[in-house]
């Protein structure tokens, strides 16, 4: 089946009170289990960034490494895993970030992006977009740049967008 010919939203089950109440989960998983809707968003997300000099693709775990793994490989680049406290096995660069309540922390191996490296950053759901920025900041320390950013779901009433943007935002699918 061509990519176009699939709706995506089909494969998104919304889980309401999840992981609190309140919010309204947005489930990827019949998505993932589906073979022609898992690779025509991987496909949609190659064909958006396919010849724009992306040098290497990074993700947030654990849902972003979903896309982001097959997408490196569609679009002939490496992967880099961004990664919570304690994950990562060599040196790390760090960086402490805001959340609805209280803070966390990504990490990243400090030699995993070459300085001025062409960055796609990528991930599941654009919410209020605090974990890209972090991630952002993260490829920043290591002197590369994040070019664009790419999501399955964009939840725009929550406006992450203005916080990532004037770099490029692309989504799938947009609520
Ligand atoms: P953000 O608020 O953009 O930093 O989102 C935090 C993380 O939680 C992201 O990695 C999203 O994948 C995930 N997330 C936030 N809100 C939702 C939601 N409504 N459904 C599914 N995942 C979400």
């Amino acid at each position: 089946m061509s990519s176009s010919a699939i709706d995506l939203r089909a494969f998104i089950r919304d889980v309401p009170d999840f992981p609190k109440p309140g919010i309204l989960f947005k489930d990827i998983t019949p998505l993932l289990a589906n073979v022609d809707a898992f690779r025509a968003s991987v496909e949609g997300l190659a064909d958006a960034f396919r010849g724009r000099g992306i040098e290497v693709v990074a993700a947030p775990e654990a849902r972003g490494f979903v896309f982001a793994a097959p997408l490196a490989l569609a679009l002939g680049v490496g992967f880099v895993p961004i990664r919570k406290p304690g994950k990562l096995p060599y040196k790390t660069l760090s960086l402490e970030y805001d959340l609805e309540y209280g803070r966390d922390t990504l990490h990243i191996h400090n030699d995993a992006l070459a300085v001025g490296r062409r960055v796609l950053l990528v991930d599941d759901v654009l919410a209020t977009g605090g974990t890209m920025e972090a991630c952002r900041g993260l490829v920043g320390q290591a002197g590369a740049e994040v070019v664009a950013y790419a999501f399955a779901i964009e939840l725009g009433f929550l406006g992450g967008r203005a916080k990532l943007e004037p770099a490029e935002v692309f989504s799938l699918i947009r609520y």
